[in-house]
């Protein structure tokens, strides 16, 4: 057994080499970039802080290998299974029946599926939308396909993981029934739409970029510290793509196309580059010169689409977008506890001394969330989208609920949002 760890481990060796010396336009193959070396804090234990981060890392990725192979292989993980029963199966079917409404519990779906929301969601909605029959898929292929995807989230992220995934990929769902978008959608940006949605966060570390450029990280590099995290979900994407063979039938052109409009969804998503887009937005609709029939128009509203549903927590039910609040906050704290026991300097938002979920959450829809849904509402003047501001609007009057009765005061909004507009943005961590 020693033996086969140790040659797995050279394996593994090369293949990480192979991927750091690549450029930065070339796919990251599934499992051959690493677990991020403060993966080790994780752990309280001495003794396995002290061992080498790239022992460690390798250790893991062995591990996330093992538990792959697992999967594929119909093993069934002990602990983790055996609540998947019909019963349980008959209720995650009655839940996709109506996956296109905005109160849709992804953490239900998720428990019903036995931790397969973003596989089940996903696939369900390729149906729905008549993807499979349309560009002639392989439904294994699919169904492998979105395995590897949602393996590649890290389950350990409180909440960048493939729950918000499917969260994310239903929001977008939602958006593409909108009649404005409905009737000028093609098939091709239906299927761009989805895998963009289902893929735009993976294998994403758990940390924001800023921890990737102070502590080193080689992804950092690679993408010269520009939407590193965002380069980086993109570029596994492609590799899960060409890994799976999934639109092995099409031609290479419509390939590299799908593989580049993909890129240019998930690249939006960096929370840092909003007010261009939000300014680009607003003077489209001030103008009113947007027309759907045009494709490229049609892709900056797939755009704008894929970022609402990546920051439309604070628009769902209180009880909902609570769940979410606190464990995007669980997530920034993890990150601030490593950077105080390195000594790395504690990012904005990430300290659990001085930070409140309620303060963060607060700035957060003040100066994100609100000017975005604003403008999204300004677009498409729909039910949903006046649903989505009257939760916005019901949450953030339960957070300030929340801060007046923590601080006495109320009113309070994080300082690291007021300074949003300047050039500090591009450091914030990411809140999505
Ligand atoms: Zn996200």
């Amino acid at each position: 057994m020693k033996r086969i760890l140790i040659s797995f481990q050279l394996v593994k060796c090369i293949r990480d080499v192979r991927v750091r010396s690549r450029a930065g336009f070339e796919t990251e193959r599934r499992g051959s970039h690493p677990y991020i070396d403060f993966r080790i804090f994780h752990s309280n234990s001495e003794i396995e802080v002290s061992v080498s981060a790239r022992n460690v890392r390798r250790l893991l990725s062995f591990q996330r290998y093992l538990r792959s192979s697992r999967f594929f292989r119909g093993i069934t993980v002990p602990n983790s299974s055996n609540i998947l029963d019909d019963d349980y199966n008959g209720q995650a079917k009655c839940m996709l029946e109506k996956v296109g409404n905005w109160n849709f519990d992804i953490f239900l779906f998720d428990r019903l599926t036995n931790g397969n929301s973003l596989v089940s969601l996903t696939f369900h909605l390729f149906n729905l939308h008549g993807l499979i029959e349309h560009f002639q898929l392989d439904t294994m292929k699919l169904r492998r396909f979105l395995v590897m995807v949602q393996e590649d989230y890290h389950s350990q992220n409180p909440y960048h993981n493939a729950v918000h995934a499917a969260d994310v990929t239903q929001a977008m769902h939602c958006y593409l029934k909108e009649p404005k978008l409905s009737k000028s959608l093609t098939p091709w940006d239906v299927l761009l739409s989805l895998i963009a949605a289902a893929t735009h966060d993976l294998d994403h570390p758990g940390v924001n970029q800023p921890f990737l450029i102070k502590t080193n990280h080689y992804l950092a590099t690679l993408y010269k510290n520009t939407s590193v995290l965002e380069n980086h979900h993109w570029r596994s994407a492609v590799g899960l793509l060409r890994e799976s063979g999934l639109f092995a039938h099409m031609s290479l052109e419509n390939r590299q196309l799908m593989e580049s409009q993909i890129g240019d969804l998930i690249l939006a998503t960096d929370i840092s580059q909003q007010n261009e887009y939000l300014s680009m937005f607003r003077s489209h609709l001030d103008r009113g010169d947007l027309c759907l029939e045009n494709a490229n128009h049609r892709h900056f509203i797939l755009q704008m689409a894929l970022k609402c549903a990546d920051i439309c927590n604070p628009c769902r039910t209180w009880e909902l977008s609570k769940q979410w609040s606190e464990k995007v906050t669980e997530e920034f704290f993890h990150q601030g506890d490593i950077e105080k026991k390195y000594h790395l300097g504690v990012s904005p938002l990430c300290d659990r001394q001085t930070e409140t979920i309620a303060n963060i959450q607060i700035g957060f829809m003040t100066y994100l969330v609100e000017p975005l849904f604003g403008e999204w509402a300004r677009f498409s003047n729909t039910r949903l989208s006046q649903t989505m501001l009257g939760h916005l609007g019901l949450n953030k009057a339960s957070w300030k609920g929340v801060q007046r009765e923590q601080s006495g005061s109320g009113d309070d909004v994080d300082p690291a949002f007021e300074e949003m507009d300047s050039d500090i943005l591009p450091q914030e961590p990411r809140l999505s």
